[in-house]
């Protein structure tokens, strides 16, 4: 029931939507022009697709990385879940937390039990090899880490993500990153690799704006790609062959994925100055993602329309001010909610607006 608003300002789900750039949708085309179209595509992946994936991760890290070593997935999703069952099944994983509200499932789909080791404000919600410690056991087997982070926005940079390898080395823990977000953040480590003892998760759908594609990839060392290869294989089997032209296409258009890192940041920062002053609501700055969590501590002492955590409060804000977001619990961090900033700052003024209002005359 919306008592103000016959529309509500959705600013609740994690997409980059744009128009499909003409190179995208040429290879669309030529794809649909070939009579292969209808055929599965080859196993693992197009060799097209392995190696615009293999180019990119070469430019990023400066070392030559050879195609064979990437697999093609149906999604990050799917890729983390490829990772996971592939290095986890039958232990635990160490989930920092706050972390994106499906890892705990997907983790379980893996057979494997997780683990989250919270990493709180004062560390800017990031954990540490101390942290991490704390939480090994004999059974640990990965440690999931995703930079920057969803919900928080918190960035891993090169020295704690090293920190953190040389803690998951030492101990034979898989370090699985999570690189879905890897362009949003200036301090986000570039280092990624593939070891024995690491493996890197990426997908198109969010620094290449193509989430309805379902393409993704895991990027594992030789020892590893056999079992990595038998987990899509047995689930998914090959992904849509057009799909993955396409998003070949879109890793190649360097410009663009420019284009979109400036104008995230400039939405990123203009979140945050329109969400500041909201009363009872504090940005929590983040350092990059596509996200932006409000510390709702104050509205909730007052309980407004009788909501006394996130997940109420966010129900009580759909209804009665127009806005939806996600409650901070989903995503292990309660008190909060989450906004995604991918939107016009027009859109986001207006939710603003809204807020303020309602939290102004409650009750
Ligand atoms: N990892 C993280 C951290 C995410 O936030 C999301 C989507 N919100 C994904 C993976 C899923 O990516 P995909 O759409 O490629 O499955």
């Amino acid at each position: 029931m919306s008592t103000a608003y016959p529309d509500v300002v959705d600013l609740a789900s994690g997409q980059i939507v744009e128009p499909l750039s003409p190179a995208v949708r040429a290879a669309f085309d030529k794809a649909l022009d070939s009579d292969r179209t209808s055929a599965y595509a080859p196993a693992y992946g197009d060799p097209d697709l392995r190696t615009a994936v293999a180019d990119h991760y070469a430019v990023r890290t400066g070392t030559p990385v050879d195609p064979e070593h990437i697999t093609v997935t149906a999604g990050a999703r799917h890729g983390l879940l490829v990772a996971l069952s592939t290095v986890a099944h039958g232990g635990e994983v160490l989930v920092p937390r706050p972390h994106w509200s499906h890892y705990p499932a997907v983790v379980r789909r893996a057979g494997a039990r997780p683990v989250p080791v919270d990493g709180g404000a004062g560390t800017g919600w990031r954990v540490g090899p101390a942290e991490l410690e704390a939480a090994r056991t004999e059974r640990t087997r990965a440690l999931l880490l995703n930079s920057p982070v969803n919900p928080t926005g918190a960035v891993y940079d090169e020295s704690r993500v090293r920190a953190l390898r040389e803690w998951a080395g030492a101990h034979g823990i898989c370090l699985i990153t999570d690189d879905i977000y890897w362009a949003y953040g200036d301090a986000v480590d570039r280092g990624v690799r593939a070891s024995a003892h690491e493996i890197v998760v990426g997908g198109a759908s969010k620094v290449y704006a193509l989430a309805g594609l379902r393409v993704g990839w895991v990027w594992g060392a030789p020892e590893l790609s056999a079992a990595l290869r038998d987990a899509v294989e047995y689930t998914t089997g090959p992904v849509c062959g057009t799909s993955q032209l396409a998003a070949a296409a879109a890793l190649r258009e360097t410009h663009a994925v420019a284009a979109r890192v400036g104008g995230l940041a400039a939405r990123r920062e203009a979140a945050v100055r329109i969400m500041t002053g909201i009363p009872l609501l504090e940005p929590v700055a983040p350092a990059g993602g596509i996200y932006l969590c409000l510390d709702a501590t104050e509205a909730l002492s007052r309980q407004p329309h009788g909501a006394r955590d996130d997940v109420a409060l966010c129900r009580v804000l759909a209804e009665r001010a127009g806005v939806r977001l996600r409650a901070g619990s989903t995503f292990g961090m309660p008190g909060h909610l989450r906004l995604c900033v991918a939107e016009e700052a027009d859109t986001l003024a207006e939710a603003a607006r809204r807020l303020s209002g309602f939290l102004t005359t409650f009750n």
